[in-house]
């Protein structure tokens, strides 16, 4: 049996036919439009193209937004057109199939849980660092989504009082400290303290600030950049902090670290898992969970996604 995963993303909707290894056989992608309807069709037409090609028995959607616990109705999504809408069963509809809808980072846990970095273990949180953060919770396997669906909403724990504002309308949130988006904000915070150090980001910020972007300061920081340097302290600083507090609230055995930012774990993961081990509670007394980088990269949401569809139809969901 094969399914499809489509991963939507602000930027690109792209499917993938997955079979029951996590093996992805056929992709095909298109651009994000912007209304509700086109991006409907534009779903439709990728799913399409793959079902013309391949017998798929169901359909699973990766989304970045609130996905109602029906698994078919997306609640909002800020980066997306829809607002309360019956998305699976539109979609359904059109491709005569079974369609179900996953938060993408509850996706990208199963993928990860099911054929990746966290294969078996009991309790799993992903967290995935990029403009933002979105977690993933899984209990013995099963995603976790809290009464409403919403659960776990992690880039949002107020981890700085009074810290820097949150387009969520809250200050101090998580990932506001532990994101690409972080990292920029850092260095510029930390240029503008120190005005005359001759670096790269320096001479790029005296163009203009705003160009200095996470990946610019990753790059920065692989090259030796000082400023580059302390903002990657300083995520990883954030990073181990945040990791305590899910440690104390989940106690998992495996953190599986995934999005953008972690392509450049080895410039933080270590410091970050010393600061973890020294915050959690009851440090030196417990086992910890294992923190790890994910193995499917940008495939995680699509590949489960379609793990999901595929449990759908084997009724185990
Ligand atoms: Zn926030």
């Amino acid at each position: 049996m094969l399914t499809v995963g489509v991963d939507i993303g602000g930027t690109s909707v792209r499917a993938g036919v997955v079979d029951k290894r996590g093996t992805i056989l056929d992709t095909a992608r298109v651009g994000t439009p912007s209304g509700a309807d086109a991006l409907n069709d534009a779903i439709v037409s990728v799913i399409s193209s793959l079902t013309a090609r391949h017998t798929i028995s169901a359909v699973g959607l990766a989304v970045a937004g609130f996905v109602a616990t029906d698994l078919k109705t997306v609640m909002f999504a800020p980066h997306l057109a829809w607002r309360r809408a019956a998305v699976a069963e539109r979609i359904s509809r059109k491709i005569d199939l079974p369609v179900v809808l996953e938060h993408d980072a509850n996706a990208a846990a199963l993928a990860e849980f099911r054929y990746g970095a966290a294969r078996g273990a009991k309790v799993v949180t992903l967290i995935a660092i990029g403009t933002g953060i979105g977690a993933g919770l899984l209990l013995d396997g099963k995603i976790f989504r809290g009464a409403y669906g919403v659960a776990p909403e992690l880039g949002h724990l107020r981890i700085v009082p009074n810290g820097r504002p949150c387009s969520c309308g809250k200050s101090g949130c998580w990932e506001r400290y532990c994101s690409g988006t972080a990292l920029s904000a850092t260095a510029i915070e930390l240029l503008a303290g120190h005005p005359g150090q001759s670096t790269v980001l320096a001479r790029e910020a005296a163009g203009d600030a705003r160009s200095i972007t996470g990946r610019k300061v990753a790059g920065a920081a692989r090259d030796g950049d000082p400023v580059a340097l302390r903002a990657m302290a300083e995520l990883a600083r954030w990073l181990g902090e945040g990791l305590a507090l899910v440690a104390d609230i989940y106690d998992p055995e495996v953190i599986v670290i995934a999005g953008g930012v972690s392509e450049s774990a080895p410039l933080f993961l270590d410091d970050a898992r010393e600061i973890y081990r020294d915050a959690v509670t009851g440090a030196g007394y417990r086992p910890l969970a294992r923190i790890r980088t994910a193995q499917l990269g940008d495939d995680a949401g699509l590949v489960g996604a379609a793990a999901l569809a595929r449990d759908v139809v084997n009724g185990h969901h």
